[in-house]
C-alpha cells in the first residue's frame, strides 16, 4: 500500500461499497461510473480497483495487467456508449496545479457533444 494514498476518500469508498455509484461497466482490476456532476451529455469516470494516487503513481506502480485492464475498460466504456465515432475527450487532474479533487487515480470520459477547444 503507498503510505500517501488516502484510504477515506470517495472512490475508495465506492470500491468498497460504502457509498453507491452509477456503475457501467467493470472488469477484475477497473470500475467506471457516472460522474455525480456531468461537465458533458456523457461523463464518466474510470478508475483502478487498487490503491493509485494520481496517473504518476499509476503508470510508475501498477503491474501490466492492471494497465491492460484500465485502458481496455477506458475502450469498452467509449464503445459501450457509443461515442467511438464522434469522438471524447479523456482528462486525467493529478495533484494540486492539476486541480484533482479525489486523489484516487481516475479519468474523466467525456463526449455526447463537441466539446469545444481546450
Ligand atoms: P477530479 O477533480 O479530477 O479529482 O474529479 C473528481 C470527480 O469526481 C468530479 O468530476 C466529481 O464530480 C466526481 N465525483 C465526486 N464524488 C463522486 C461520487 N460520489 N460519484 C461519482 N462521481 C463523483
Amino acid at each position: 500500500m503507498n503510505k500517501l494514498y488516502d484510504t477515506n476518500n470517495i472512490f475508495a469508498k465506492i470500491l468498497r461499497s460504502e457509498i453507491p455509484c452509477n456503475k457501467i461497466l467493470e472488469n477484475h482490476h477497473a470500475l467506471a461510473f457516472s460522474d455525480i456532476n456531468p461537465q458533458a451529455p456523457i461523463h464518466i469516470l474510470i478508475i483502478p480497483k487498487s490503491p493509485y494516487i494520481n496517473f504518476y503513481d499509476f503508470t510508475k506502480n501498477a503491474s501490466i495487467n492492471e494497465m491492460k485492464d484500465f485502458w481496455n475498460l477506458v475502450n469498452e466504456v467509449i464503445e459501450f456508449v457509443k461515442i467511438n465515432r464522434d469522438g471524447f475527450r479523456i482528462i486525467t487532474n493529478s495533484g494540486s496545479d492539476g486541480n484533482q479533487d479525489v486523489p484516487h487515480f481516475h479519468v474523466h470520459v467525456l463526449g455526447g457533444k463537441n466539446l469545444g477547444r481546450m
